[in-house]
């Protein structure tokens, strides 16, 4: 089901989503996603359940009252969407495995959120990836291909 996309609509969609679930741990949502420039074709739906997905994880990685930056900018031709948390991190054996389906370490996840976000970001030609230091935090990065007419 693919569209032309206003990106930010969509990213202030999975905000207004995830915000009390953020609130309800003492989290703080930071947004910065105002360029309506940015267009892309996709299915919004799916897009916002990789972004849903993306923020639920910082959600849970931060013990404390946390902060969760959602931004979006342009690079060159590509759409760039981030979700940096300042919670526990993630160690370097971890890293390698973090989109294998079926890697969990949490006591009721399922280990296939990050699996099928990858394939969904694959699908849109575009990539996701993560950089993380323990203690210190973790950011997601997505790249879309922006529409040009
Ligand atoms: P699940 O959330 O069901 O565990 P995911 O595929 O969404 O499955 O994530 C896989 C694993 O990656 C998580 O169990 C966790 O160990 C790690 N992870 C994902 N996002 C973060 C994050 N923001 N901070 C720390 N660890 C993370
Ligand atoms: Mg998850």
């Amino acid at each position: 089901n693919m569209k032309l996309e206003i990106i930010a609509n969509s990213m202030m969609r999975v905000y207004s989503l995830c915000e009390s679930e953020a609130l309800s741990y003492g989290h703080y949502i930071e947004m910065e996603a105002t360029n309506q420039d940015i267009m892309v074709w996709m299915d919004r739906d799916k897009i916002i359940q990789v972004l849903i997905n993306l923020i639920r994880n910082a959600i849970q990685a931060m013990e404390r009252a946390g902060h969760i930056q959602f931004i979006l900018r342009r690079e060159g031709n590509m759409a760039v969407i981030q979700v940096r948390d300042n919670g526990k991190g993630i160690p370097l054996n971890g890293l390698d495995r973090i989109f294998d389906p079926f890697y969990t370490t949490k006591e009721d996840g399922t280990g296939l959120g990050l699996s099928l976000c990858q394939k969904i970001i694959e699908d849109h030609n575009g990539n996701i990836t993560v950089e993380s230091e323990v203690g210190v935090g973790t950011l997601f990065t997505v790249h879309l291909p922006m529409y040009q007419e």
